[in-house]
């Protein structure tokens, strides 16, 4: 059974809440440029992608290829960099800092303490995403409430960090359910990761992402062994957060 067959339910306001989504993209083009979708080419982003070409939306995007990335997504991103009209830039760790990092804690130092594993984060995903987003006016991700608790209060716009960093965070599908995603992609054929067809709802690096069972919680494939509260990678965490980590 595919992921469309599962989970493709829209919500009875679902038209409203596609025509909140274009909208906002739009208008995130005409007044927050320059802006950027980061891309994960996950579920949600790659209904992101969609829609910005869809409508022609001067919204370049990139993707943070960590160099632990599965095959599928990999696959995935050549196949969406063939075919999008956005284009799609990938930014990767510095590749010293990753060779010094594995040879002095090892392939599997994010399974040893949460400090390893933010370590890795830091030279895999969040080094390259400030590369990505120097110099932007905002970003777009695939954030939604329903993800989990401490997504629970993601805004539409985000402008939280904008006096720090000038910098705004759209989420377009803040509103949107599991059900809605994948409506949307079985309404428009989207192309979407493999991996979701075999229960990986939420898919990260492969070393710290694993599928999940019927009724388990949306983000238990992320970061398993750790406590929930910790399971952020950085990428959406509030500055004094980011500093504490
Ligand atoms: S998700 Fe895992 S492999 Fe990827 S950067 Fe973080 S700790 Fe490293």
């Amino acid at each position: 059974m595919s992921a469309i067959d599962l989970h493709a339910r829209p919500s009875t306001d679902f038209g409203a809440k596609l025509f909140e989504t274009s909208s906002l993209l739009r208008r995130a083009a005409a007044e927050f440029s320059p802006v950027t979708q980061a891309s994960s080419l996950g579920a949600e982003d790659v209904v992101i992608t969609h829609l910005i070409n869809a409508q022609q939306l001067n919204v370049p995007v990139f993707v943070l290829d960590t160099g632990v990335l599965h095959p599928q997504t990999l696959d995935l991103l050549e196949r969406t960099r063939a075919v999008s009209r956005a284009p799609v830039t990938v930014y990767r760790p510095v590749q010293e800092s990753v060779i010094h990092f594995v040879g002095r804690e090892g392939d599997d130092a994010m399974y040893r303490s949460i400090e390893l594993r933010k370590a890795c984060c830091c030279i895999r995903k969040l080094e390259p995403l400030e590369r990505a987003l120097a110099g932007q006016k905002a970003w777009i991700t695939g954030l939604r409430r329903e993800q989990s608790a401490a997504r629970a209060e993601v805004p539409l716009v985000d402008d939280s960090e904008l006096a720090r960093n000038g910098r705004s965070k759209i989420n377009p599908l803040a509103n949107w359910t599991w059900g809605d995603v994948w409506h949307y992609i079985q309404q428009n054929r989207v192309d979407y990761n493999p991996l979701h067809d075999q229960f990986f709802p939420s898919i990260g690096c492969a070393p710290c992402t694993r599928a999940i069972s019927l009724g388990e919680d949306f983000r238990a494939g992320r970061w398993w062994w750790e406590d929930e509260a910790a399971k952020e990678c950085g990428l959406h965490v509030k500055n004094e957060e980011k500093v504490a980590a």
